[in-house]
């Protein structure tokens, strides 16, 4: 994806505050970000891990996402697939929560998927980091075709945040 600024990230939330937005921690080093592995830069407040955020570009526009996640969801044995890059993990995979944009959200609804801990899709999409054997089906996609599988997913799931 396109490198981002913090400035274009904090604009980019969806489903928060103007103010929640502003205060919201974001990733210093952006600079050695690698954007071009990336089909979304996801992140965890390192002062509350539960809360975690994600951005990606949708139809030519950054699209954030605040999350709360409770860590890896079923201790570490049983074996679980991230829903936005098909990935399974032992263990590594995360029930992710957002609260819906405007007033469904503030009324406390919200939409949760499964979605691998550490916020690496892309790269284990990208074979740059590994989840064990077995982790990633055997497919006769092209990166080209997983990639844009794993964006879709993400586009599916921000849809329902903000519909
Ligand atoms: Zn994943």
């Amino acid at each position: 994806m396109k490198p981002l600024t913090e400035q274009e990230i904090r604009a980019a939330f969806v489903n928060c505050t103007k103010g929640e937005a502003k205060r919201l921690s974001v990733p210093r080093e952006l600079a050695e970000t690698p954007w071009d592995d990336l089909d979304y830069l996801g992140w965890r407040d390192p002062q509350a891990p539960d809360r975690a955020y994600l951005v990606t570009e949708l139809d030519g526009l950054p699209r954030a996402v605040r999350l709360r996640t409770s860590g890896p969801a079923f201790g570490q044995t049983r074996r679980s697939m991230c829903s936005i890059c098909l990935t399974t993990h032992t263990g590594g995979v995360s029930l992710m929560v957002a609260p819906r944009a405007g007033k469904a959200g503030q009324q406390g609804n919200s939409v949760g998927t499964y979605i691998c801990s550490d916020l690496c899709c892309s790269l284990y999409v990208r074979g740059k980091k590994e989840a064990g054997i077995g982790a990633r089906l055997h497919e006769s996609l092209t990166l080209e075709e997983k990639t844009e599988r794993t964006v879709v997913n993400l586009a599916a799931f921000i849809a329902k945040v903000t519909a």
